[in-house]
């Protein structure tokens, strides 16, 4: 029987190439999402592969949406950890609110969501996380005390599960992008982006399907050996 994933923000942008390439690669899907149901929609008549929506930020949420997908999908063996919002300032203008949403949706629910997934993967014997982290969880960004530290720390949460998960067969990696082609990024002011391209040795933002290749390796049954890693996937932006 096809292993049941989830991605979570797996209706757009680099979330949704991920979830496409594990329907390819034989997974049975569920994208959760937050709340942009024509995209959703869109989404579902587009591939086939079901959305489901709730907060990945709410504890509650998280458990109840994923009992929900388990009960009509069957157990989850892959959890994806994509869903993530930038809310960028400098110290001096960023909000406490500003801080606490980017710390409890990026951070925060990948804790949520393993909490509901990781104790049957463990049972089970396998399982499959990864999350995706960021280039600037790395290195930093100015204007994102809030996003660095949110990414930062999901490195360092994957290298801690990573350890729990190691006798069972369940593997917690990493992935951590580039600046790559979505909404997210469409934000970044035009002149800064041009910058940031610049100091991109391929000379171009990434795709979505790149990142979704990468996942999709991490996720399949040859990569059993590789847990507590982080992928980047930069361009050459970052290298160490
Ligand atoms: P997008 O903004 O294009 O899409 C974000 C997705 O996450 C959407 O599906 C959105 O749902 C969902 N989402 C947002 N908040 C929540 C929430 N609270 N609960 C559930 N789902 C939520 O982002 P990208 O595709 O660009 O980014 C995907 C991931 O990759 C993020 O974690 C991001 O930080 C990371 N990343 C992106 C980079 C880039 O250059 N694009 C670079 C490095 C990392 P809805 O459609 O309902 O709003």
């Amino acid at each position: 029987m096809a292993r049941v994933a989830i991605v979570t923000g797996g209706t757009r942008g680099i979330g949704a190439a991920i979830s496409v390439k594990l329907k390819e690669n034989g997974f049975t899907v569920a994208a959760n999402y937050a709340g942009n149901d024509d995209k959703a929609r869109a989404f579902t008549e587009e591939t086939g592969i079901p959305a489901y929506k709730w907060d990945v930020g709410d504890f509650e949420a998280a458990q109840e949406g994923c009992t929900k997908v388990a009960a009509e999908l069957g157990p989850i063996e892959v959890l994806v950890n994509n869903a993530g919002i930038t809310r960028d300032g400098t110290i001096s203008r960023m909000t406490h609110q500003d801080w606490d949403d980017v710390i409890r949706i990026n951070l925060g629910g990948c804790f949520n969501m393993a909490k509901a997934c990781f104790p049957g993967m463990r049972e089970r014997k396998w399982g499959r996380i990864v999350n995706i982290g960021s280039i600037n969880g790395q290195a930093g960004q100015y204007g994102q005390v809030n996003y660095a530290a949110a990414k930062s720390g999901i490195h360092g949460f994957t290298k801690a599960l990573a350890q729990e998960g190691a006798k069972f067969g369940v593997t917690v990696n990493a992935i951590a992008p580039g600046y790559i082609d979505t909404d997210m990024v469409a934000a970044v002011p035009e002149n800064v982006l041009e910058k940031i391209v610049a100091r991109i040795p391929v000379g171009r933002l990434g795709q979505a399907e790149e990142i979704a290749r990468g996942v999709a390796y991490l996720c399949g049954e040859d990569a059993g050996f590789v847990t507590g890693s982080t992928m980047s996937i930069n361009g050459g932006q970052h290298m160490y």
